[in-house]
This record gives C-alpha cells, sequence and structure tokens, in this order.
C-alpha cells in the first residue's frame, strides 16, 4: 500500500485540472502531524488519479498529503506549534508554521471547497464539522454555509458538528483573553477567502480503518461536487449537532460525572460533571456531550455542549 512520507524543508501538492470547467476542491492531510489517515488516504488518491482508477471529469482538484511535514515527520501534532492556530500569512514568518501558511493560504484562496483530513486522540465515531451560519457579522461572515453543509453530509461520516469559532471565542473570553487570530485555522481561512471548508475527523489516530473513513470522504467530496464518477458512501440526512457551551477545567479535583464519549445524550437536568467543592454542572436542555477530555489541564476546555440544530 502507498504510504504518505514527508521532507521538512518542502511542501508538495499534486493538481488535476480537468478540461471541462467546474468547482475546484482542496484535500489537506496531516494539518496535525500525528493525524496521519489523511495523508495516507490522499496519498492513495494520487496514485489512482496517476494511475487512471480515477479520472477527473470537471473541475480541479489539488490534493496536499502531508501539510506540516515537521510534525509528520516526528509523528506530533505540531511542528513548532499548532499550524491550525493563527492560520493567517504573514511576511515575516516567526516559525515554522508562519513559513508554511505563508506556502499553503494562497493554495487555499484558489480553490472554492476545502476538505480537511484529521482524526482523534480517543475511541469514537468520525464526524464533520461546519463553521457558522450564513451572517453578515465581522468575526466570521459567510454566505455559503448551505453549501458546505451539503458537503459535509456527503462524505460518509454519520455525525455533523457546527458552530466551532463562536464557541472556541466564548471559551477564550471564559479565560480571559480577547477573541483573536487563535481561533483562525485552515477552515476559517478559507471561509475568509470567499471558499468554504470542512474538517473531517476519521477515527483515532493509530486505528488502520481511519484511512479508510478517510478515503471515503475524498470520494464522498468528488461525487458530491461532480468532479469523478466514484461510488458515493450514504448521505447523512439526520440533524446537525450545534455546538452551544464550551466547559472549562478550573481544578484538578474538578471530575467528569460519568466516562463520557463524544455525542452521547443529555437531558436538561443531567448532571454532566462536578466541580472540586461538590457542585454539579448540569445539562441546561436537551442535546449531547461533545469533545470530553477528562484531564484537561485547568482553565482549558474540559468538554462541550452542543443541541440538534433542527433547521440544518
Ligand atoms: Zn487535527
Amino acid at each position: 500500500m502507498q504510504r504518505a512520507i514527508a521532507n521538512p524543508e518542502s511542501l508538495h501538492w499534486h493538481s488535476w485540472a480537468a478540461l471541462a470547467p467546474g468547482p475546484s476542491l482542496l484535500v489537506l492531510g496531516a494539518v496535525h502531524g500525528n493525524e496521519v489517515c489523511g495523508a495516507h488516504a490522499v496519498v492513495r488518491a494520487i496514485d489512482d488519479l496517476t494511475h487512471g482508477r480515477l479520472v477527473l471529469t470537471r473541475g480541479r482538484l489539488t490534493l496536499v498529503p502531508v501539510a506540516n511535514p515537521l510534525a509528520f515527520r516526528n509523528n506530533t501534532r505540531e511542528g513548532e506549534r499548532n499550524l491550525n492556530r493563527r492560520f493567517l500569512p504573514r511576511g515575516d514568518p516567526q516559525d515554522y508554521e508562519d513559513r508554511i501558511t505563508r506556502r499553503l493560504a494562497p493554495l487555499l484562496a484558489q480553490h472554492d471547497a476545502l476538505l480537511d483530513l484529521h482524526s482523534f486522540h480517543t475511541p469514537g465515531d468520525p464526524f464533520a464539522m461546519v463553521g457558522p451560519r450564513d451572517n453578515p457579522g465581522p468575526r466570521e461572515p459567510f454566505a455559503r454555509a448551505a453549501e458546505e453543509m451539503a458537503l459535509a453530509r456527503a462524505l460518509g461520516a454519520q455525525q455533523v458538528v457546527e458552530g466551532w469559532l463562536e464557541v472556541y471565542d466564548r471559551a477564550a473570553l471564559a479565560r480571559g483573553e480577547l477573541p483573536g487570530d487563535e481561533g483562525i485555522g485552515t477552515n476559517e481561512y478559507m471561509r475568509s477567502q470567499g471558499g468554504y471548508a470542512v474538517t473531517i475527523e476519521c477515527g483515532q489516530h493509530e486505528d488502520p480503518e481511519a484511512i479508510e473513513v478517510a478515503q471515503q470522504a475524498i470520494h464522498g467530496a468528488l461525487a458530491h461536487l461532480g468532479l469523478a464518477h466514484v461510488p458515493a458512501p450514504a448521505r447523512f440526512s439526520g440533524p446537525a449537532a450545534r455546538l452551544t457551551e464550551v466547559v472549562l477545567r478550573r481544578s484538578p479535583r474538578d471530575r467528569l460525572a460519568r466516562d463520557w464519549h463524544s455525542f452521547d445524550a443529555v437531558d436538561a437536568g443531567d448532571v454532566i460533571a462536578w466541580r472540586a467543592d461538590g457542585t454539579p454542572v448540569i445539562a441546561q436542555r436537551e442535546g449531547c456531550v461533545l469533545f470530553p477530555h477528562p484531564e484537561a489541564d485547568v482553565g482549558r476546555e474540559w468538554f462541550y455542549l452542543a443541541e440538534a440544530d433542527a433547521a440544518a
């Protein structure tokens, strides 16, 4: 099987341009270096396209197997810092990820849609993440939420989570910080350039099945956008989970009430966790728990709450 390799000195990507016009798709693997499923799935897709097993019939496709080669070589999340924060090109790069961003940002801006392939730390089912609803606001103005949601539903994951930056900003405020560039990752940058973006979390980092999930997501995106004739995974048709709240850990003696997993359902009044002084943290409404991190550092995100978004 083809495997991705990376040299920290350079980025590489492969582009195909069909003669028939159509939308343009960019796929990123290994924005986080230890999330290797996307890198290997992208290399497979490059091999399939190179050998004619997969044919681009319209539009453009760019495949970046390894977005952070230093982190990928080290099998770490970050090289010198998280590439998926402060993803803004600057003229005076200060670190490795700044230099990567300066190369990748123009590539993002040249495409309509971004598919960002990630994996996660704890066992769980794959899910896709989208951004805000359409809005004219100052923080993350957006007008392509419907296209973004349609792409997210086409990737094979049977869960979709919405509204990351808004809740991330709220967590910053809860820490006493002003929301700033820290919350701007590849997806937020893509939206700022007129495109739209979906992140898919394909499974646990080391799980070989995550590579299959990532490959299915690539095929799902190609089929959905009409770029290639490939079998599409089943569309997700349920309600999306809209992030409503982020809860920070305040003490090392704060503890979760259960061994929560992402998408575990909660009812209004359910105890989700206990503060060090015995105060319960209670769900205010029906929904689910997302991204629980039992041993989060004090002052950092402990878990998120979401509710079903019937409108999306
Ligand atoms: Zn990641």
